[in-house]
């Protein structure tokens, strides 16, 4: 009987300091490693560069999962058990869409209140911009002598199968039709997309750089774009000609100002890590951040003053 005692008890020793080791550096480890979980509809060329600086200053490690639409939905379907701190979208009508399904939650933060200004962020601190970008009308050097067209010129004869466009039912569309119902009302609005449609030089097809190209290639005079997609058509070798044919022009400097839109982000109702999740919030709207932004994707910065002051 004796021996067999002895190998238990050794046995149990044995064990004890098995698990004693699986926990040293397993599972404490697992405890103590800080991360945030980011669900983006943004490009992940675009933010992944942030999410590890923001990981190389803090050691907190950032997990994504990218996709361009359902994102929201996923969070919806999961509920509790989501594992979704933040989520980033690339346009205001998803951030709303969050909140007013209820999947977001409040934050008040004196970083975030101070950088990104009012017009910019939900009252209610459920969605806070990250960028800025504006829908600009794209025009030809050679044949616009205007540099001053309103959206609603758009619509007048002078243009008349003059006009590219990608599909109406594009989200960049969808949004500034909603900032011309805001501004005009439904009836005038209806009348406005009439009016560009009759003035369209061909059917909409394309992305806002096939619009460019369309310029370039003499199909057309002007058309819609982000104002992003400059810098990059400049950043490629096969399509600079493109941006180099066309000019610039920010609509409606006279009154209300040009369309923009912006990207952002918002913590999740039951964001597991909210707390490292605000931390990388307050990294996104620091100067650091907001540069690669610009310098990345050619994006304005919601941050007041920019990203300049620091390099200034
Ligand atoms: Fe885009």
């Amino acid at each position: 009987m004796f021996p067999f005692k002895k190998y238990f008890i050794l046995r149990s020793i044995v064990k004890f300091f098995k698990i004693c080791f699986l926990s040293f550096f397993f599972v404490i480890p697992m405890i103590l490693s800080a991360e945030v979980n980011v669900y983006s509809y943004r490009q992940s060329f675009l933010v992944k560069p942030l999410f590890e600086k923001f990981t190389e200053q803090t050691g907190i490690e950032v997990n994504t999962i990218f996709a361009s639409k359902g994102l929201i939905q996923k969070i919806q379907m999961e509920d509790r058990n989501s594992p979704a701190d933040l989520l980033q979208t690339s346009n205001f009508t998803r951030l709303v869409e969050a909140q007013e399904l209820g999947l977001t939650q409040s934050i008040q933060d004196s970083t975030l209140e101070e950088a990104i200004p009012n017009a910019y962020k939900d009252p209610t601190g459920n969605w806070f911009g990250l960028t800025i970008r504006a829908r600009l009308i794209y025009a030809s050097q050679e044949r616009v002598k205007e540099n001053e067209i309103t959206y609603e010129e758009l619509t007048t004869s002078k243009w008349n199968r003059r006009i590219c466009s990608r599909s109406g039912k594009h989200d960049y569309n969808i949004d500034l039709i909603a900032s011309m119902i805001a501004h005009h009302g439904v009836e005038e609005s209806k009348l406005w997309l009439k009016g560009v449609k009759e003035n369209l030089a061909r059917r909409p097809q394309g992305n806002d750089r096939a619009q460019v190209k369309a310029i370039y290639a003499g199909q057309c005079n002007i058309s819609l774009g982000n104002s992003y997609y400059f810098g990059k058509m400049m950043a490629d070798p096969e399509q600079q000609e493109w941006a180099r044919s066309v000019k610039l022009l920010f609509p409606n400097q006279e009154n209300r100002g040009t369309h923009v839109n912006i990207s952002g982000m918002a913590i999740t109702k039951y964001a597991p890590n909210r707390e490292d999740a605000i931390k990388l919030m307050r990294f996104l709207v620091s100067e650091d951040a907001q540069k690669i932004y610009a310098e990345v994707n050619y994006e304005f910065p919601v941050r007041k003053g920019g990203w300049r002051s620091c390099v200034v």
